[in-house]
């Protein structure tokens, strides 16, 4: 989960590697600054076209075991937005919801404070302090007759 980690976005993801101690392959360290270079969310094919056009020697098992290393590690996020497939985005991005769009599947983000706001107050409400969240919406864009 990506809530209340804004304060450390400024660490590449390979300095965040070497802080935990992960050993970084010339590999590993190609997907690091892919995934760095994201401003998507790809997953592990995606990765692997972008990783593969700097070093077309990098597997996509590489890919695999990397971007699995980099999840347990906290240093990615992983959404699944609903076609089963992973999807991967950099933990320490400032916090926001996904809305999917189910025909394109395009994946917009967005921040709504009175969510933020909602979601604290029924936490409260159950006896809980909010730790963090994750909101997905799915639709499909209005039509002009919709709109009215
Ligand atoms: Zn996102």
């Amino acid at each position: 989960m990506a809530q209340d980690s804004g304060d450390t976005g400024a660490q590449t993801i390979i300095a965040r590697c070497e802080a935990r101690g992960l050993r970084l392959t010339e590999q590993r360290k190609v997907i690091a600054r892919v995934l760095e270079g994201a401003d998507d969310h790809p997953d592990v094919e995606a990765l692997y076209n972008r990783a593969c056009a700097i070093d077309p020697r990098i597997s996509i098992a590489t890919v695999y075991r990397t971007v699995k290393l980099f999840e347990e590690s906290g240093i990615l996020d992983r959404h699944e937005f609903g076609d089963g497939r992973a999807r991967y985005e950099d933990s320490t991005r400032d916090h926001h919801d996904h809305l999917i769009d189910m025909q394109s599947g395009e994946v917009i983000e967005f921040l709504d404070p009175d969510i933020e706001e909602l979601q604290d107050r029924i936490a409260r409400k159950l006896g809980y302090a909010l730790k963090g969240h994750r909101l997905e919406l799915y639709g499909v864009p209005l039509t002009r007759k919709d709109r009215t």
